[in-house]
């Protein structure tokens, strides 16, 4: 049996692009470091919209498809070798926006019994045993059905696994400090006819924006800027990427972070903010 790295990090969620719009300049440095980074997607966002107009003939589980090879790509743009879908690809199909009537699709993620889904999950945190795990808050960061259900599942899942031995000491959820998506859109503002996009996003458009002083980790992602931007760009029918800013399929350019934000919600919290997501746990105390 292989040695497990001493350090490992989980991070769950809804759809195939999310891990690199959200954490991928997070998960390109800890694979850098020889941490141990695990993703769980929960379904293949196969009622995402596509961007480029010759992949718009892309639907359902083709689409499904598409963007688990899209995945795939980006994963080897941040060098994260553990990525899986829950319960395996197609098991929980996308809901697509809140309050459309593919939200009752009874095979939809949203439909999913959590303590079901969570179990699949917790499977995961008993074989991995991460110190860390990364998920959204509970409006799942903007209320996407998917993102809400991801954020159930794995605090389910968390608890579950702890009542099956492993508790995770540190859980995070996913955020941007107020101040610096305000900063951020105040320059695209200035900068946005420079960029190939005609509308910016706002502010609240952005997930997981919170009072700044809600924030307690944040990773410079300075030097995995560029893997980050290639991670994002292999999500070719979800992103268009035009560092520093992107847009998603409504066209409206957002900041593209290199620095990732997190607010810990359960673990012991530093009294700074951390700039190690592992900081504070004591080497071999969390390896049993
Ligand atoms: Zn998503």
């Amino acid at each position: 049996m292989t040695e497990s790295p001493a350090r490992r990090l989980l991070l769950v969620h809804a759809h195939p692009d999310d891990e690199s719009i959200n954490n991928g300049a997070t998960m390109a440095r800890y694979a850098a470091e020889g941490a141990r980074v695990t993703l769980v997607t929960c379904t293949l966002g196969e009622r995402g919209e596509v961007i480029p107009p010759e992949l718009r003939h892309l639907t359902g589980a083709a689409l499904g498809e598409h963007r688990l090879a899209e995945l795939t790509a980006a994963m080897g743009e941040l060098g994260v070798e553990d990525f899986r879908l829950l319960g395996g690809p197609g098991r929980y199909g996308d809901s697509g926006m809140m309050g459309i009537a593919d939200n009752d699709d009874p095979a939809c993620f949203w439909q999913a019994d959590v303590d079901e889904a969570a179990a699949l999950l917790a499977e995961v945190i008993l074989e991995v045993r991460p110190q860390v795990l990364v998920t959204y808050d509970e409006n799942g960061g903007y209320g996407h059905p998917d993102h809400i259900q991801t954020h159930r599942v794995a605090m389910r899942a968390a608890e579950l696994a702890a009542a099956q031995g492993w508790e995770i000491p540190k859980v995070y959820w996913n955020r941007v400090p107020r101040s610096v998506a305000e900063e951020a859109f105040a320059r695209l503002a200035g900068e946005l006819s420079g960029t190939p996009f005609s509308k910016a996003a706002a502010v609240d458009d952005v997930p997981g924006v919170v009072a700044d002083d809600r924030v307690t980790a944040e990773i410079d992602g300075t030097a995995y800027a560029v893997a980050k931007a290639a991670a994002m760009r292999a999500h070719a029918t979800q992103i268009d990427v035009a560092p520093p800013y992107f847009a998603l399929s409504n066209e409206l350019a957002q900041p593209l972070f290199t620095t990732e934000y997190y607010e810990l919600v359960r673990g012991k919290a530093a009294a700074q903010r951390e700039n190690d997501l592992f900081a504070g746990l004591v080497p071999g105390k969390e390896e049993s």
